[in-house]
């Protein structure tokens, strides 16, 4: 059996090569079935730091939650240079972060999943509802009836990146052609 999950990407260094980069990085090793706009917004945390390029990814996934975060994410984070700090507002070149996993609840040391920042931040909810309108959180109905705030004054505060979202929809869409000419008859 496998669930859709919902993976948040977020990047404040050089986000145009590393967001592409982790697409890629991920495309070889999950079904992904969805890519939202990507967005700049201005970092969270009153830091005088560069502006952050966040969007959500769709993927399809037969293995476990654990298995995806420890050898798909936490791998793509630490190939493309990651080095993680105290500091939860520090800057990053990927942050990859495991949003949605089905219907599932989980609640460990190492993962906290519906990501709380879900209900709480634009530049992950507006991606999702995007990419899937009438989400649910599990056990608690439609995303959309838990938000912060409401979505058009967050949608004001978020710049589309759409020359990165284009390249993103035809790295994906690429990638998607390569698999089905590779595929035995
Ligand atoms: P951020 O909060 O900005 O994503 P990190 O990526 O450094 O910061 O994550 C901080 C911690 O959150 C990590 O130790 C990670 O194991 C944990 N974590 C808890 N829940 C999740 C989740 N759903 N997805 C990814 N990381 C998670
Ligand atoms: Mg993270």
């Amino acid at each position: 059996m496998s669930v859709d999950v919902f993976i948040g990407m977020g990047s404040n260094i050089e986000a145009d090569l590393n967001i592409p980069r982790a697409l890629e990085a991920l495309l070889s090793r999950a079904d992904v079935t969805g890519i939202s706009i990507f967005y700049r917004s201005t970092p969270a945390g009153g830091k005088r730091q560069p502006p952050f390029t966040n969007g959500v990814v769709r993927i399809n996934w037969a293995g476990t939650a654990v298995e995806l975060k420890l050898n798909v994410l936490r791998e793509i984070e630490a190939a493309l240079g990651r080095r993680r700090s105290a500091d939860r507002y520090a800057d990053r070149q990927i942050d990859l972060d495991l949003l949605l996993f089905g219907q599932e609840n989980i609640s460990t040391p190492e993962l906290t999943v519906p990501d709380p920042d879900i209900v709480e931040r634009p530049f992950i909810y507006v991606p999702l509802l995007e990419l899937e309108p009438d989400v649910s959180l599990p056990g608690r109905g439609p995303l959309s009836q838990h938000l912060s705030g409401s979505l058009l004054p967050a949608v004001g505060g978020l710049k589309p990146a759409v020359r990165l979202t284009e390249h993103l929809r035809i790295t994906w869409r690429r990638a998607l052609k390569h698999h089905c000419f590779n595929q035995p008859d």
